[in-house]
C-alpha cells in the first residue's frame, strides 16, 4: 500500500529535500528518514538540502521573484487556480499520506488537503483585490494613494502538525502577492512537502515561472539560516514558542520581518448557563481531536463549580469510549498516535509532573500497549496555580478547573503567556459579550458556543502574546506579504508644500 502511495505521489525512497521548481541533482545534506507513527517503522528516506543546495534554491527564487512579480495579479492567480486543482485530483492521496507521515485521522488527513484547496481558491479571488486607499490630500492638483507590491522571496517554516496546510496558507497568498517562496517544512514529515512539491512543479513546470515555490528540507540549522538570510525580506514561520523566541531576534537584527504562528494554552469557559450537550461536543472535540496536537487544542477547561462534577464525569465517559488506532487501517479510528517517541515521554511526564503538583487524574494518563505512538485522552483535575498548566504540553491532556463567578474565571482564562484560541459556552448574552470585549478574551480568536480548534480559512489566523502576533490565512492576512507605497501625484503647475511650509525659490536661483 506505502509503495503504491509513494509511487502514485512522485515520490521515490532517497528523494532530494531540496529544489527550486525542478529538484536539485546530487543534494549534499543529511538523510533524514520519515517514520510512520503509527508502527514506529520507517516509511522512506529522504536527503535533506545542506546549506549549499539551499543558497542554490534560494538563487532560482529569485531569479523567478524578478519575473513573476511583473505578471498582472489576476494572471498569478490563475496559475494559483492551476495549483488547487492539482490538489483536488490528488486529495485522496494526499490526505492518505498525511495521516500516514503524521497520524491524523482520514478525515482530518484529508480536510487538511481541503485547506490547501480552499485557500487557493480563496487566492486567486484575492488576485483581483490587492486594493489600496485613495486619500484625501490637502494640495490642490494632488492626488494621494497608496498601493501594494511585491516583498520579494518569502521564507516559510511549518510545523509537523499541520504538515501542508500551513504552506498553503502562506504559498498560495505569497504566490499571488507577486512573491516567490521557499519552504522549509519540518522534518518529521518530510515526504508530504515533496508530494506537494511534485504537483506544483507539474503545473509550474507548463509556465515561464518555475522556481517561483522552492523547497529545502532541514533541521533547526537551516531555519536558523533562513533567518539570518537578507535576501528573504520575511520569514513566516510556525511552530513552537522555543522556535519563534530563537529566531525573531535573529530575524530582527538584520530589521526582517517576522511572521510569527506560534503555540498556544487555549481554553473554554463553561456557565451555568450553557448547553451542555453541545459544550460536551465541543470540548472533547477540541482537546482530543488531532491527539491534542494542534496549536489550537483545548489544554484547559475552566467550568462554573456547580456543574464541574457531571461535566467531567460525561467528559470521562466520552473520553473512554473513542476508538483509538492506525487511521490508515481503519477509518472508524478518532484517536490517532502522537508524532514521536519523544512526543509520548513529554506527555508522560507532564501527567507525572500534574500529579506530583496535586492534580487528580480522572481518566487515561498512560501509554497505550501497542506498537508506534499511542497515548490514551487524559483529563485532569486541576488547580490554576499547578506550574504544568501554564505549560503547552503536545498531547491530549485536558486540565479541568472550577470557578465561581466569570470575572475569575476570565483572569484564569487570560492567565498564561499565550494567546492562540478561546471559547466561551453560553447561552447568556451578557456573559458572551463580557467575553468578547475588551475586558474578556485576550487571544486572537475568541468563539461563544464552538470550540477552540478548527477555525475556517476566511478569518484571519493567529494570536497574540507569546503565539507571536502574526495573521495568515484570511480577511486582510495578504498586507504582510507585501509592502505598502504611499504614491503622492501632482498635476497641477505649483509646489504647494504640506503642513503650509513656505520655501520660495526663484526661478533663477
Ligand atoms: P517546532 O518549533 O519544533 O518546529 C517548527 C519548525 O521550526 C520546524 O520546521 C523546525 O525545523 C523549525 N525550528 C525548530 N527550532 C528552530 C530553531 N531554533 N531555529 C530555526 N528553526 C527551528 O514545532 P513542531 O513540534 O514542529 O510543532 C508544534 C508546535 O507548533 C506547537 O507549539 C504548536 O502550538 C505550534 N503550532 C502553531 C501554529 C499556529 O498557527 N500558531 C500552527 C501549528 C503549530
Amino acid at each position: 500500500m506505502i509503495d503504491d502511495l509513494l509511487r502514485r505521489l512522485g515520490i521515490r525512497d532517497g528523494h532530494s529535500g531540496a529544489c527550486a521548481g525542478t529538484w536539485i541533482d546530487r543534494p549534499a545534506g543529511e538523510p533524514i528518514t520519515s517514520i510512520n507513527p503509527s508502527t514506529g517503522d520507517p516509511i522512506a528516506s529522504v536527503v535533506s538540502a545542506s546549506i549549499a543546495d539551499y543558497d542554490t534554491a534560494v538563487d532560482r527564487a529569485i531569479d523567478a521573484f524578478h519575473r513573476w512579480r511583473t505578471v498582472p495579479p489576476p494572471h498569478r492567480g490563475e496559475i494559483v487556480r492551476q495549483i488547487g486543482n492539482a490538489l483536488r485530483q490528488h486529495k485522496e492521496d494526499l490526505g492518505l499520506l498525511v495521516s500516514l507521515e503524521v497520524g491524523k485521522i482520514r478525515s482530518e488527513g484529508r480536510g487538511e488537503v481541503q485547506e490547501m484547496i480552499d485557500m487557493a481558491d480563496f487566492a486567486v479571488g484575492l488576485s483581483r483585490q490587492l486594493y489600496g486607499l485613495t486619500i484625501a490630500t490637502e494640495r490642490p492638483d494632488h492626488r494621494m494613494f497608496e498601493q501594494w507590491l511585491p516583498l520579494g522571496p518569502v521564507g516559510i517554516l511549518t510545523a509537523f502538525n499541520f504538515p501542508v496546510a500551513v504552506w498553503a496558507w502562506n504559498a498560495m497568498i505569497a504566490a499571488v502577492c507577486g512573491n516567490s517562496m521557499i519552504w522549509k517544512p519540518s522534518p518529521q514529515a518530510p515526504l508530504t512537502s515533496i508530494a506537494v512539491q511534485h504537483l506544483v512543479n507539474q503545473v509550474m513546470g507548463q509556465t515561464e515561472y518555475d522556481g517561483v515555490f522552492a523547497l529545502a528540507i532541514g533541521g533547526a540549522e537551516l531555519g536558523a539560516r533562513m533567518a539570518d538570510d537578507e535576501r528573504l525580506p520575511l520569514v513566516s514561520a510556525t511552530g513552537s514558542v522555543a522556535m519563534g523566541k530563537a529566531i525573531a531576534p535573529r530575524i530582527a537584527s538584520r530589521l526582517g520581518r517576522s511572521l510569527l504562528e506560534l503555540g498556544g494554552n487555549n481554553a473554554i469557559i463553561v456557565t451555568p448557563k450553557a448547553n451542555l450537550d453541545l459544550a460536551l461536543r465541543a470540548v472533547a472535540f477540541a482537546a482530543v481531536g488531532t491527539a491534542g496536537q494542534r496549536c489550537t487544542t483545548l489544554r484547559r477547561l475552566i467550568i462554573h463549580e456547580s456543574i464541574a462534577e457531571g461535566f467531567f464525569d460525561r467528559l470521562a465517559s466520552a473520553y473512554r469510549s473513542f476508538p483509538i488506532g492506525n487511521p490508515c487501517d481503519d477509518e472508524a479510528v478518532l484517536v490517532g498516535p502522537l508524532i514521536s517517541e519523544a512526543a509520548v515521554k513529554a506527555m508522560l511526564d507532564a501527567v507525572e509532573a500534574a500529579k506530583d503538583q496535586g492534580g487528580e487524574v480522572v481518566c487515561g494518563g498512560r501509554r497505550v500497549d501497542r506498537p508506534g505512538f499511542f497515548v490514551e485522552p487524559t483529563l485532569i483535575r486541576a488547580k490554576a496555580a499547578m506550574p504544568i498548566v501554564q505549560q503547552e504540553t503536545f498531547a491530549p491532556i485536558l486540565y479541568g478547573m472550577t470557578y465561581t463567578d466569570l470575572d475569575e474565571a476570565i483572569a484564569l482564562h487570560n492567565d498564561v503567556a499565550e494567546g492562540l484560541s478561546s471559547a466561551i459556552f453560553t447561552d447568556d448574552l451578557r456573559e458572551s459579550e463580557r467575553f468578547l470585549s475588551a475586558q474578556g478574551s485576550d487571544c486572537g480568536i475568541a468563539n461563544v458556543n464552538i470550540g477552540t480548534s478548527g477555525a475556517e480559512i476566511g478569518g484571519a489566523f493567529g494570536g497574540e502574546k507569546a503565539t507571536g502576533g502574526g495573521r495568515e490565512a484570511g480577511s486582510d492576512s495578504w498586507k504582510a506579504y507585501m509592502r505598502r507605497q504611499t504614491c503622492t501625484v501632482n498635476f497641477g503647475s505649483t509646489l504647494p508644500l504640506a503642513q503650509g511650509v513656505q520655501f520660495p525659490i526663484t526661478p533663477e536661483g
